[in-house]
C-alpha cells in the first residue's frame, strides 16, 4: 500500500471516528474554561451562556476558571486537553492580542484551537474607586498627570482586556501609571471597592452593578455612543479623548482536532442560548447584545481571530510592549 493511500485511510478513519463520536454527543459533563477568576466579567459572560447552552445540550456546561497570565494560562490548558468537545475555552480578545503581546507563548494561537463561535462584544468603562478627587474624564485625567507615581491602575495581567483598555488609556493621555495585575478583574474589582487600587479600565460585564449602585465611580464607556443602560454616562470621545473606543469581544474554542460535527453542534446551541430571553435581557441588563446567529459560527470565529490578530501585530510592535 503506498504512503498516500495509508495516510488517505487514517484520515478516512478518523473522520468517521469523529463522526460517530458526534451522533451521540454529548454524553457527559462539558467544561468551558474561563482563563480569568471567577466573578469578573468574562466569567459572567460564560455562566450565562453555559446555563442555557446546557439545558439545550442535556448535559451540563460546567465553568471552571484558570485565571493568570492574562489568559494564556487557560487557553494553554485548553490547547493540550483531548479534543472529544468535552473541555471547551471562553476567552476573549486577549485571545488575539496574546499571539503577539506573548513571544514565548506555550501554544498556537492559530494552529492549536478550532472554533465554536463568537459570543458577545461588550463595552469597557473607565472606573475609579468611589473617593477619586475628580469628577469628570477631564479631571480624572489631570489629577492622574499630576500623581502619576502614586497613582495604581488595575489590570487581569497582560493580555487581558483591562490591560489592553488601561494601556491604551496610559498612551492616550501620554503617562504612565503604577499598573497592578491580577488574575481577572473579579479580584481587582474588590479591591478597587475597597479603595486599595486606583483606577480600572473593565467591561460592562462587571462594572455596572457597582456603577449603578454608587460604589465606584464611572467617567466614560469605551463605545462609539453612549449606552441605555447609562444614558449620562459620557462616551470617551465625548468626554475628552477623542477616538478612544474599545469593544472586548468573546468567542469559544476548543482544541485542535475537535471533530467539525462536535463543533457545529456546539454552535448551534450557542446560537439557541444568545437567542435565550433570559440571556438576552441579562445581556441587555449588562450593557451588551449577544452575537447574531451567523456570527456564533466557526467560520466568524475563525475569521475575527485572524482579523485581529492581524490588527493588533502592528499596534502592539510599534509600542513595543512584550510580556516576556
Ligand atoms: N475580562 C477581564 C479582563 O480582561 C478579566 C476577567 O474576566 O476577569 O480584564
Amino acid at each position: 500500500m503506498t504512503r498516500k493511500l495509508i495516510g488517505g485511510l487514517a484520515a478516512g478513519f478518523a473522520m468517521l471516528a469523529g463522526a460517530a463520536m458526534a451522533q451521540d454527543y454529548p454524553t457527559r459533563q462539558i467544561t468551558m474554561i474561563v482563563p480569568f477568576s471567577a466573578g469578573g466579567p468574562t466569567d459572567t459572560v460564560a455562566r450565562l451562556v453555559a446555563e442555557s447552552m446546557s439545558r439545550d445540550l442535556g448535559q451540563q456546561v460546567i465553568i471552571e476558571n484558570v485565571g493568570g497570565a492574562g489568559g494564556t494560562l487557560g487557553a494553554g490548558r485548553v490547547a493540550t486537553a483531548d479534543p472529544d468537545g468535552y473541555t471547551l475555552l471562553l476567552h476573549h480578545i486577549g485571545m488575539a492580542t496574546s499571539a503577539t503581546l506573548y513571544r514565548k507563548l506555550a501554544y498556537d494561537t492559530l494552529g492549536d484551537f478550532e472554533y465554536v463561535g463568537l459570543v458577545t462584544e461588550v463595552p469597557m468603562t473607565i472606573v475609579s474607586r468611589k473617593d477619586m478627587e475628580a469628577a469628570d474624564l477631564k479631571g480624572l485625567i489631570s489629577y492622574v498627570k499630576e500623581h502619576a507615581d502614586e497613582v495604581t491602575l488595575a489590570n487581569a495581567g497582560i493580555g487581558a482586556a483591562s490591560h489592553l483598555c488601561g494601556m491604551m488609556f496610559m498612551s492616550a493621555i501620554d503617562t504612565p501609571l503604577v499598573t497592578v495585575p491580577y488574575k481577572g478583574t473579579g479580584p481587582a474589582m474588590t479591591d478597587l471597592l475597597g479603595g486599595q487600587v486606583d483606577l480600572m479600565c473593565d467591561q460592562t460585564t462587571n462594572t455596572t452593578q457597582q456603577i449603578k449602585g454608587g460604589t465606584i465611580k464611572a467617567y466614560a464607556v469605551t463605545s462609539p455612543e453612549r449606552l441605555a443602560i447609562f444614558p449620562d454616562l459620557p462616551t470617551a470621545s465625548e468626554a475628552g479623548l477623542d477616538g478612544f473606543t474599545v469593544g472586548i469581544w468573546h468567542g469559544i474554542y476548543s482544541p485542535k482536532g475537535t471533530p467539525a460535527a462536535i463543533n457545529v453542534r456546539l454552535s448551534v446551541s450557542l446560537q439557541k442560548a444568545l437567542a435565550d430571553p433570559n440571556v438576552i435581557a441579562r445581556f441587555a441588563e449588562l450593557g451588551t447584545t449577544p452575537s447574531s446567529a451567523a456570527e456564533a459560527t466557526p467560520a466568524a470565529l475563525k475569521e475575527k481571530l485572524e482579523t485581529e490578530i492581524a490588527r493588533w501585530k502592528p499596534v502592539i510592535e510599534a509600542a513595543g510592549v512584550y510580556a516576556d
